[in-house]
């Protein structure tokens, strides 16, 4: 081998080495990109190591289907096989990124059930809190399956849960009890879109008060980036944000809160 190649290989190593690891938990197969897209592709493009782990992309069979997982597939616009569907719709998106990702295969709080068999949340419209009695089983199984995921990472990134939705309540929860066992930095990123809603401003204060906030800036095109692998969650779009016109304008109204010249968005270091 030539001198000034085995420098270079050298010289890949050493930068191998210095590349940090990050990973993004999503408790939906959307999550990570609407909150932290724009940063996430600032990551890939910088050469860093990024994966986004999704929880909740299981589908249990059509005889167990609550009547409000049908309701919520009706609002998809989706059948039975809507997870297939939308893990398709992910695949999409992290490849447009450019990231690696992992899907966990959990279900999402309309198809779980407790010990007796019964709905845990069997109503679509009370989904926004979280049933501690009935979620203590699932919850420790999650818990684990997350942890094997994340432990090695230098950088984690959790929802803080913005919103109360009962499967960004769990992730978050499941995180803080494992939180001591993490070799790497633990950041809570905002839940977008709930972020923006009005009756969630309280909330997103106390959040920012209560860690140390980092402003993480990103480019225009790694905006734009951001809004183009929105669009391949075609699914979600309508429901989250009644057209893509008004997707793009919430996008951009999130990505210019936290500096005027400069999209960013806003990390909380725990
Ligand atoms: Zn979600």
């Amino acid at each position: 081998m030539k001198k000034e190649s085995k420098v270079i290989l050298q010289y890949d190593y050493i930068a191998h080495k210095l590349m940090s690891s990050h990973i993004f938990i999503s408790p939906h197969l959307d999550d990570a990109v609407l909150s932290c897209g724009d940063y996430i592709k600032h990551l890939v493009n910088k050469k860093e190591a990024v994966k986004v782990l999704t929880v909740f992309t299981g589908y249990p069979n059509a005889e167990i289907m609550t009547e409000a997982a049908k309701k919520f597939h009706k609002l998809c616009g989706l059948a039975e096989d809507m997870y297939k569907y939308r893990c398709e719709e992910d695949c999409a998106a992290m490849k447009y990124i450019g990231c690696e990702y992992k899907h966990l295969n959990f279900y999402e709080c309309l198809y779980r059930i407790d010990k007796d068999g019964r709905s845990i949340y069997p109503d679509f419209d009370n989904i926004f809190h979280f049933e501690y009695e009935l979620e203590q089983e699932n919850s420790a199984v999650i818990q684990e399956g997350i942890m094997q995921e994340i432990i090695k990472f230098d950088n984690v990134y959790v929802p803080s849960a913005i919103g109360n939705h009962a499967d960004h309540l769990l992730v978050n929860l499941a995180v803080n009890v494992i939180m001591h066992k993490l070799k790497g930095k633990l950041f809570y990123y905002l839940d977008f879109p709930y972020c923006m809603f009005e009756r969630c401003i309280d909330q997103v204060n106390d959040c920012i008060n209560k860690y140390q906030k980092r402003i993480m800036s990103v480019t225009e095109q790694e905006l734009e980036e951001k809004i183009e692998a929105i669009k391949k969650y075609d699914s979600q779009i309508n429901m989250l944000f009644e057209n893509q016109q008004s997707m793009i304008e919430v996008v951009k109204k999130y990505a210019y809160k936290f500096q005027l010249l400069e999209p960013a968005i806003c990390l909380l270091e725990v």
